[in-house]
C-alpha cells in the first residue's frame, strides 16, 4: 500500500528540496514532535487501561486543574524535543516558564511552543483530544531561549499543526506552503498523506460557539449569532446550525474539514481577561493554518498573526474560519464599537497599545 502514499518523512524532505539552502533541522524537529504525538496517541487510545485518566492535585500555568494525562503528554513533549540540538527553548502550556535544553545537549536555531493536550476535560467522557504546536527561529540561535525571545508575532511562524486523537489519530501542519493532513497508519507507526491542500471554504452555514456565556457577549457577537439563529427568515436569508465540542483541535479539524465559524470572543464579565485562548500556542498556530488553508482568524478587531505577545500565556478573543464570515464578524465589531471597554485594551494605534 505504501508505494502510491507519502509519509510524512517523505513529503517533509520533498519540500524542503524546494529551498535549496534548508538544512533539514526543521524536518528533524517536525519528526520528533511527530513521534510526541504518536506517544501520546496511544496514552489516550488506552484509556482508563493506561491509568492514566483522573485529575492532579496540580494547577498548570493558566490555573487550571491538570489532568495525569497532561502531565505525560507534556512529559513526552519535551523528551522527543529536548535532547535533537535543533531547538533553544520550549514553552508549554503546562509549565509556567520556558522549559530549559538539559546542559548535556546543544541548543539550536528554532523554538518550539505547545499545548500537550488540548481539550483535556474531554478524556474522561471519551471524546476527542489533540496537540497543537508552533515553530518559532529562535533570535538568538545556539543559547538558551529566553522569554522574550518567544514573544514573536505569529505571522513569524515556521510551522504550526495539531494532532487529533479520534477515531483515527491525524497530524495536520503547515510550513507555510498549504495545509496537508496526515493519517497516522497504526500498524506501520508512520503518518500517511491523506488530506493534501486542505481548504476552508469561504461561506458558511455552520458556527461553533458557547452560548451559555451568551449574556457577557459584546453587541457585535449577540448581533451575529442573533442573525445565524434566525435562519432562513433572518437577514442571513438560511439556516445555520450550531457546533460545541470545547476542544480548540475538533472545532479546527471540522472547520477545515467541512466549514464553519468558531467564535470564543471577548467577554464583558472581566475586564482583565479579555480572551479565553491562549496566543502563543492554541491561537496562532491555528491562525497560521488557517490562513494557510484559505480561512481567515481574528480576534474580531484585529488580524490574530499581527499581534504583538506581550505574556508567554497571554489569552486573546479567538474568531476564525470561512472567510465571509469572519469578515462580516470583524464588520459587527466595527458596526457595535464598545468605546468605553475598548479604551484600555484597544488604543488608537492597535492592539495592546495604550501608553502612547
Ligand atoms: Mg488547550
Ligand atoms: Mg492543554
Amino acid at each position: 500500500m505504501l508505494t502510491d502514499r507519502t509519509t510524512l518523512t517523505q513529503f517533509l524532505i520533498e519540500e524542503r528540496r524546494r529551498y535549496p539552502g534548508a538544512s533539514g533541522e526543521l524536518n528533524s524537529l517536525i519528526l520528533n514532535v511527530a513521534l510526541a504525538c504518536k506517544a501520546i496517541a496511544k496514552r489516550v487510545a488506552y484509556g482508563a487501561l493506561g491509568g492514566v485518566l483522573g485529575t492532579e492535585a496540580s494547577t498548570n500555568a493558566q490555573g487550571e486543574t491538570q489532568q495525569r494525562l497532561d502531565l505525560v503528554a507534556n512529559d513526552l513533549f519535551l523528551r522527543a524535543n529536548e535532547w535533537g540540538g535543533v531547538i533553544s527553548g520550549m514553552v508549554s502550556e503546562e509549565l509556567e516558564a520556558p522549559h530549559p535544553i538539559p546542559e548535556r545537549y546543544p541548543r539550536g536555531k528554532y523554538l518550539l511552543a505547545f499545548d500537550p493536550l488540548d481539550g483535556s476535560s474531554n478524556i474522561d467522557v471519551n471524546v476527542s483530544v489533540g496537540s497543537i504546536f508552533s515553530i518559532l527561529r529562535a533570535p538568538n540561535s545556539g543559547v538558551n531561549a529566553a522569554v522574550e525571545d518567544f514573544l514573536q508575532p505569529g505571522s513569524e511562524q515556521v510551522c504550526a499543526g495539531y494532532a487529533i486523537y479520534g477515531p483515527s489519530t491525524m497530524i495536520v501542519l503547515t510550513v507555510g506552503t498549504g495545509v496537508h493532513g496526515f493519517t497516522l497508519e497504526p500498524q506501520l507507526g508512520e503518518f500517511i498523506l491523506t488530506h493534501p491542500a486542505i481548504q476552508v471554504q469561504a461561506a458558511a452555514s455552520e458556527f461553533a460557539i458557547n452560548a451559555s456565556n451568551s449574556r457577557f457577549w459584546e453587541p457585535a457577537v449577540t448581533r451575529y449569532v442573533d442573525e445565524c439563529l434566525a435562519g432562513s427568515t433572518g437577514p442571513r436569508g438560511k439556516d445555520f446550525t450550531m457546533r460545541w465540542v470545547a476542544s480548540l483541535v475538533a472545532e479546527t479539524h471540522r472547520i477545515l474539514t467541512r466549514g464553519g465559524v468558531f467564535l470564543y470572543p471577548r467577554e464583558m464579565r472581566d475586564p482583565a481577561k479579555p480572551g479565553q485562548l491562549c496566543l502563543l500556542y492554541e491561537a496562532n498556530p491555528v491562525a497560521f493554518i488557517i490562513e494557510q488553508a484559505g480561512g481567515l482568524a481574528s480576534t474580531g478587531r484585529a488580524r490574530v498573526l499581527d499581534i504583538a505577545p506581550e505574556d508567554l500565556h497571554q489569552r486573546i478573543p479567538f474568531i476564525f474560519g470561512a472567510r465571509e464570515e469572519v469578515e462580516r464578524i470583524e464588520q459587527y465589531h466595527r458596526d457595535h464599537s464598545v468605546v468605553e471597554d475598548d479604551a484600555p485594551l484597544y488604543g488608537s494605534r492597535g492592539l495592546f497599545r495604550t501608553n502612547g
